[in-house]
């Protein structure tokens, strides 16, 4: 069993128009401004599930500043869902410091979605305060929420936000009930999973996915992942249609892990996440 546990899927109206939806949406103009930036349908990513041998895909929103943008993405993704024979979960999104945040992130996991996410800061260190209420939304529910996180040192590329590891610590450790994904390998945070107190202990429910890792790291830090917080905590996740699975595959191959372990993280772990 396959599971891609980061995809990114857009309404047909945002793929067929995308320059009408850059207008007061910084983040989304940063990264899909260039038309070259690919953009996919529900349809267009299971084509490519059906090509890339996988199973079941998450498919994420995006953090829109506008209400009625988000509405209409989260509206969809709820379609897409529906109308997949049982191929995709669908994670609701929201800009957490909206005013509407919180009642739209409700309205999402009443319509039947899975979680939330890719929840993301992408101008600015993550908002602990907007972010406090729709973790406690996802711990009540007991789904969980996909946060965008990335390292805070080394090179530069669009979408990456100048977040701290520092304030990425301060919102697990306020929510241990809330299960995080961490998009991107976490920042590299699992790192820390060496100091001898608190930090191993404080990751308990925290998930990585591996989500644009080719273009980060190299083979080896999916094994100290799965070494450090247990094969069950790092989720391939493609970042669709940034990448093809079959990228990730050859390098996760490339990272020497068991049969087991690589079971785990092909599918296994996210399918206990998300069944
Ligand atoms: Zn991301």
């Amino acid at each position: 069993m396959v599971v891609d546990a980061h995809t990114h899927i857009f309404p047909p109206q945002v793929l067929a128009e995308r320059q009408a939806f850059l207008e007061g949406e910084p983040a989304f103009a940063a990264i899909y401004a260039n038309p070259k930036a690919p953009m996919v349908d529900g349809p267009g990513l299971i084509a490519a599930m059906d090509q890339g041998g996988v199973d079941i895909s998450w498919a994420l929103g995006f953090p829109w500043v506008k209400a009625e943008h988000a509405r209409l993405h989260n509206d969809y993704l709820a379609q897409a869902v529906a109308q997949s024979r049982g191929r995709l979960r669908g994670l609701g999104c929201v800009h957490p410091p909206a005013p509407w945040a919180l009642a739209e992130a409700r309205r999402c996991l009443e319509m039947g979605l899975a979680g939330l996410g890719e929840l993301a800061f992408y101008d600015s260190d993550l908002d602990l305060d907007s972010l406090a209420p729709l973790c406690a939304l996802c711990a009540q529910a007991g789904k969980p929420l996909l946060l965008h996180t990335n390292e805070p040192v080394g090179h530069r590329y669009p979408g990456k936000s100048p977040m701290s590891l520092t304030t990425l610590y301060e919102l697990i450790r306020r929510h241990p009930a809330t299960k995080l994904v961490l998009a991107h390998m976490g920042g590299g945070i699992f790192l820390y999973s060496l100091l001898k107190r608190e930090v191993r202990e404080s990751l308990q429910n925290v998930w990585l996915d591996t989500a644009a890792g080719p273009f980060l790291y190299g083979p080896r830090a999916y094994a100290l992942a799965c070494e450090f917080l247990g094969p069950r905590k790092l989720l391939l996740g493609s970042d669709y249609p940034l990448l093809p699975v079959s990228r990730y595959r050859q390098e996760l191959e490339q990272a020497d892990l068991g049969p087991e372990e690589l079971g785990q993280v092909l599918g296994q772990a996210a399918l206990e996440l998300i069944p």
